[in-house]
């Protein structure tokens, strides 16, 4: 039913039936109904008619030109023959109320006869409806059935007009039979559906010549297109029309036109294709196998990889944990391209704990603003490194952090620098004070041997004294000597000569050994063990005077010692600290004055600060330095001692963590301040 012959034909019949249709089922009952209308309205008229007649003979009457019958007869006459209608057949009929039949031009043997029994197959009392009808509205319209026309075997439906004359009674009626008006409508229907027939007879070649027309080239073209369809493109659609169906053809033969050069393009790049097919095949297998060769290097990078992050963790573990401290900088150029600056990149845990600053304040950071400097440290060295790779080393004391460093300098990048810095302040503080020592070891080498020295020359001149001495004894012992007097006269020189060299030599050997034990003490109060410990200097102070109270006594001295502060020591060295100052303080008094020895202490910058004050002779300030040198003694001939006694002070004190120093005016007295560290510290 899609087929488009069938569309073709619908289109072609579809109005021929919708217009059969309408003509039925619209116009005619349309029309049947305006002509039973116009019937009715023409029964009316004619009615009126009638009563016009009828009212004319009545005022005949009323003139007194007729008498009533006769007036009455001459408008039955006239009107019994006013029939009207196609064949003349449509008739008045006269009844008066009673209702007695006055005239009827078909059914003259009613006329005189009482109407009222008479009934239409219906059961309607035809006549009493008239007279209800008039007698209620003057005039209407009533239905029945009734003979038709002349023909009493005949009864169909009539409609009837009726309306009373009243001067005379008289009931005027004509009526339209419903089967003429049916029969008419049925004309027009038999004539409209024969125009129609003739109409579909006439259309219908036209029809079945047009969708010829049109289904031809069509099924052509199906045909073609079939054709196409199964490969075959060297054919060509010919169609000869004007039409839509032309325009079809030629766009077909273009189409397939350019489908047969776009097949052999096609072709043509489906053999590439082919051609390219086989070279990608080639190629996925070459692809293969270098993705397995990648295959085999990612899991040889992964395993690189995996070992470079366990060894860049370990460095990372190494970076932490590292002692020195260790920073990356990055160099700052001004415009014209010179270091100015350097900022740092990162630190590690070292550098942040020993220089006591913050990472994440100094990441990123200028030197200059990391270490508030108008100029970044060491810019010229790092800078240098930086630009050339060449990496260097050096040591420095950084005074902003009062430490030293040994700094070594590399160049991870191009103007990138890391300094590795270890702290060697404690290293530097252990060689100077080695080198303290060497040069006081040195001191007392130089010293001790030439203190030793002049002892030794002493000995040596006097005991050449002694060989000579003792050739004059020979001498004279060989010469003949008459008398003992003689002789002891001759010995007397060389002998009293050897006994002076004797005790020279017994008073150099007797120094020398004085000056060994010195040695010797020195040596061993550097290397006596400490105990330390919380010392109660009040304590300590008392006992020193109690160990000391002949000799205060004796040089009638007042000593007078305050409260002291605790500090942390050992009470043996401590001890004899103090009672060597106190010893000297008392050796040197000024024997023109009554001596005035005073101890104290007080805590001041965290250490114990004891001083022993006299207003003894005092020290010349040039030898106030060289006090604390070994054997050093400023007037060895006036005092006795070693000049020992201030150098083993100095030497416990340094052990101890402690200090002294001298201040002192000649001819006033001296001051030794002690410090030494307090119990809090450790
Ligand atoms: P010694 O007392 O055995 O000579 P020291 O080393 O104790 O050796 O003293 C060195 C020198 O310092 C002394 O010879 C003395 O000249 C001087 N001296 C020490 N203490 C005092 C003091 N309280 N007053 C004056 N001079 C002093």
């Amino acid at each position: 039913m899609n087929s488009i012959k069938f569309k073709l034909a619908a289109i072609g019949l579809i109005p021929i039936v919708l217009f059969v249709f309408l003509i039925m089922f619209y116009l005619i009952p349309v029309i049947k109904n305006s002509i039973y209308q116009e019937k009715k309205i023409q029964t009316r008229e004619m009615t009126n008619t009638a009563l016009g007649v009828l009212d004319h003979y009545h005022q005949l009457e009323q003139k007194g030109d007729l008498t009533r019958q006769k007036a009455q007869d001459r408008a039955l006459q006239i009107i019994k023959s006013m029939t009207f209608g196609n064949e003349r057949q449509d008739y008045f009929w006269i009844n008066d109320t009673e209702p007695l039949m006055i005239m009827h031009p078909f059914r003259p043997d009613l006329e005189g006869r009482n109407l009222a029994g008479i009934q239409d197959p219906e059961g309607i009392y035809i006549f009493r409806e008239f007279v209800a009808k008039v007698q209620d509205k003057g005039s209407g319209y009533v239905s029945y059935h009734w003979q038709y026309y002349d023909d009493p075997e005949r009864i169909e439906p009539k409609l009837s007009y009726v309306a009373e004359f009243e001067p005379w009674q008289w009931i005027v009626g004509t009526g339209v039979y419903v089967n003429d008006v049916n029969e008419t409508a049925a004309q027009i229907r038999g004539s409209a559906l024969l125009w129609t027939l003739l109409f579909v007879m006439i259309i219908l070649p036209v029809v079945f010549i047009f969708i010829l027309s049109i289904l031809r080239p069509l099924l052509k073209a199906v045909f073609f297109a079939d054709m196409v369809s199964a490969g075959n493109l060297d054919e060509r659609l010919e169609i000869k029309s004007n039409d839509e169906i032309k325009f079809l053809s030629d766009s077909l033969n273009k189409m397939v036109t350019k489908l047969r050069d776009m097949v052999r393009k096609e072709q043509a790049i489906s053999a590439k294709a082919r051609e390219q097919t086989k070279k990608a095949e080639q190629a996925a297998r070459v692809a293969e196998s270098a993705r397995r060769q990648t295959e085999a290097a990612r899991v040889k990078t992964h395993q690189a990889l995996q070992a470079l992050q366990e060894s860049d963790e370990k460095l990372n573990t190494l970076f932490e944990s590292m002692t020195e401290m260790v920073v990356l900088h990055e160099l700052i150029f001004d415009q014209k391209g010179n270091a100015v600056d350097y900022r740092i990149i990162d630190c590690n845990k070292a550098f942040t704990q020993i220089s006591g600053l913050n990472k994440e304040d100094i990441i990123g950071k200028p030197a200059t603003l990391v270490y508030q400097s108008d100029d970044p440290p060491y810019l010229k060295k790092y800078s240098g490194v930086a630009l050339s790779g060449e990496p260097h080393h050096f040591e420095d004391y950084y005074a902003p952090m009062d430490k030293y460093f040994s700094i070594s300098v590399v160049s991870p990048g191009t103007n990138r620098f890391a300094t590795i810095a270890t702290d060697i302040t404690a290293t530097k503080k252990m060689q100077q004070m080695i080198a303290a020592k060497n040069k006081e070891l040195e001191q007392v080498v130089y010293i001790a041997s030439h203190d030793l020295r002049s002892p030794l020359v002493n000995i040596d001149g006097y005991s050449r004294e002694l060989k000579y001495s003792l050739k004059d004894l020979a001498m004279i012992l060989d010469q003949e000597h008459t008398a003992m007097e003689e002789l002891r006269a001759a010995l007397k020189t060389p002998m009293e000569d050897m006994a002076d060299a004797l005790h020279y030599i017994r008073s150099s050997s007797t120094q020398m050994d004085a000056l060994l034990k010195g040695l010797l003490k020195l040596s061993r109060t550097g290397r006596a063990n400490l105990s330390i410990e919380a010392l109660d200097m009040n304590k300590i102070l008392a006992e020193v005077i109690e160990a000391m109270e002949f000799q205060i006594k004796e040089s009638g001295a007042e000593v007078h010692v305050d409260y002291l502060p605790p500090c942390r020591g050992d009470q043996i060295q401590v001890n004899q600290i103090f009672s060597n100052l106190v010893g000297n303080a008392l050796k040197f008094l000024d024997s023109s004055r009554k001596g005035l020895i005073r101890i104290s202490g007080q805590i001041k910058d965290g250490r114990c600060v004891y001083c022993v004050k006299d207003n003894g002779i005092g020290i010349d300030p040039a030898h106030q330095k060289n006090i604390f040198e070994v054997f050093h003694r400023l007037d060895p001939s006036k005092h006795e001692g070693e000049g020992l006694g201030l150098t083993i002070v100095r030497q416990v004190l340094e052990r101890l963590g402690g200090d002294i120093r001298v201040k002192s005016e000649p001819g006033l007295g001296s001051s030794f301040f002690v410090t030494l560290p307090t119990v809090y510290d450790k």
